[in-house]
């Protein structure tokens, strides 16, 4: 597929430019350097969640090609052709890697909404966040400096920063290119051999990374891709003896697997971004409420709710309950699911089949326990897997859609009397990825902010951020930081030099 067709902009051209990439797409791993099959010959189906359509049969790794991978990987790292480049070398093929996604991006963004769902226009946003991750960090590896400790004269105490080795990135299919440009992007800078396991879900866009990262001078083993599944690659890649990182986004359950693995075997750095039940306060103060209304509703229904940080569970001061749960229903109205190529569509398909049945089994569920059903709740006729913005009022701690991560369009309403009953729901939860916090007292902000258990808080927004903020969470919703250059921390290590002198 190539750039040079005219700038897509209604569901015509999209659908034009997905029919000539639908004929060209790289369904092999990309190992050594090399783009090849499976050793075992097996593949996985992609499925198109909007249609139905089979996309292609894709390459299935397993735990023979993780083997093969992780010691090309490991060569890679040892012969320093990347890991000892200087970090001005680094950071030139990085930003040439940045310049061709770029150029590709609108091939980039169809194969992501081709494969999971989301509309084209979203995944327009997330090529420019994946794209700008990699740039900051490219930017940003040669202006770090290293330390000198403050010792007496008969000493030098350095303090150098070293990259881990082999770093596998296993990551989810929600944003499948972002997710992966937070990970390898921070990795490769630091100068680290990276193995990308994209999700069994969403492989395309991975795998036509690797032919842009191999095309902008990347060396031989430096970054490679394993499409396959969590049980069968994923897994031989955490439980390796030499893989030095996992870097993991996804679910809280696979996390700590993946810590258990870790343990297994030879005690690896496991970094972790899982998921959350993220509360979003509304306090009586505010004075916009259509406009706080309108962000409540985008911050669940955004991304099919299929986001980690999704404000699934919006808690509302009880004397403007009523009208605010009103308006959220107006903006929601506004917010359905439609074509993914249609550039005006707000929300696309489920991903799958069985995240379709297991966000429709929650509603079932939130019906059952009492919750009060506002609107949507049921699925839209097919083939595709559409699911309608689902509003419950009236939730309880108690309930699962209050406490679960559903990962789709299902918002749970709670109202409080106060700021100490709100901050008591908001920190009743095992996760603490985000938080958002809607009120006109610069007081009562930094009160409930402090006593917010969050990786993040979001004050008068909801999910306003850039690449300079670090992005993660506490609790059960991981450790570690993606973004921002403390996200190199997560990739490299201290090496301490003590240097004795004779004054
Ligand atoms: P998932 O945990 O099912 O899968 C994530 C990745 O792990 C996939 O590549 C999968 O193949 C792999 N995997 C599964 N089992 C494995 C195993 N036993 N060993 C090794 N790898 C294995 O999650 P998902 O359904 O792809 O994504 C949704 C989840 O991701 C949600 O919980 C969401 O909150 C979370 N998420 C978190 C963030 C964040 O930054 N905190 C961002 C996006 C998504």
């Amino acid at each position: 597929m190539t750039e040079h067709l005219r700038i897509p902009q209604t569901r015509d051209d999209w659908q034009a430019r997905a029919e000539s990439l639908k004929a060209s797409l790289e369904t092999r791993a990309y190992i050594d350097e090399a783009f090849v099959d499976a050793e075992s010959g097996a593949t996985l189906t992609t499925i198109n969640p909007a249609t139905g359509e089979v996309l292609a049969e894709v390459a299935s790794c397993d735990a023979a090609d993780a083997e093969i991978a992780v010691a090309a990987a490991r060569r890679a790292f040892d012969d320093g052709e990347w890991s000892r480049r200087s970090p001005g070398g680094r950071k030139a093929v990085l930003l040439r890697l940045a310049n061709l996604m770029e150029a590709h991006k609108h091939e980039l963004a169809l194969l992501d909404t081709l494969d999971m769902g989301k509309p084209v226009n979203s995944s327009l946003g997330d090529m420019a966040g994946a794209i700008g991750c990699l740039r900051h960090h490219a930017e940003s590896i040669d202006k770090l400096y290293g330390e000198v400790a403050p010792t007496g004269d008969n000493a030098l105490g350095l303090v150098l920063r070293e990259p881990l080795g082999v770093v596998a990135s296993i990551v989810p299919w929600n944003f499948p290119l972002m997710m992966t440009a937070w990970k390898i992007a921070p990795a490769l800078a630091a100068g680290n051999s990276v193995i990308l396991k994209p999700s069994e879900k969403s492989p395309l866009s991975a795998l036509r990374l690797a032919s842009l990262a191999h095309e902008a001078g990347l060396p031989r083993g430096v970054f490679q891709v394993l499409p396959g599944f969590g049980h069968s690659v994923g897994k031989a890649l955490a439980l390796s003896m030499d893989v030095d990182c996992l870097a993991f986004t996804g679910s809280t359950g696979v996390g700590k697997q993946l810590m258990q693995y870790a343990g297994q075997s030879n005690l690896k750095k496991v970094f972790l971004e899982c998921g959350g039940k993220s509360p979003n306060l509304v306090f009586a103060d505010c004075k916009d409420l259509d406009k706080v209304a309108e962000h409540a509703a985008g911050a669940i229904f955004h991304n099919q709710g299929e986001v980690c940080i999704a404000g699934s569970r919006l808690l509302v001061e009880n004397s403007i309950r009523e009208t605010f749960v009103e308006k959220v229903l107006t903006a929601a109205e506004a917010m359905q699911p439609g074509d993914p190529l249609d550039p005006e569509s707000f929300m696309g398909a489920m991903v799958d089949q069985a995240q379709y049945e297991r966000v429709l089994g929650y509603i079932r569920r939130g019906v059952e326990e009492g919750a009060t059903l506002r609107s949507g709740g049921k699925a839209l006729d097919g083939p595709g897997l559409f699911i309608p913005p689902t509003v419950f009022d009236d939730v309880t701690e108690t309930m699962a859609i209050g406490r679960e991560e559903i990962f789709g369009p299902v918002l749970a309403v709670f109202g409080f009397d106060s700021e100490d009953e709100a901050v008591r729901l908001a920190n009743d939860s095992d996760y603490g990825l985000a938080a958002g916090l809607w009120s006109q007292d610069i007081d009562r902000i930094m009160r409930v902010t402090r006593k917010l258990r969050s990786g993040q808080v979001f004050v008068n927004n909801w999910a306003d951020m850039d690449q300079t903020v670090p992005f993660g969470g506490v609790k059960q919703s991981g450790n570690g930081r993606d973004k921002s250059h403390h996200s190199l921390e997560e990739y490299s290590d201290l090496k301490s030099v003590w240097m004795t002198l004779v004054p």
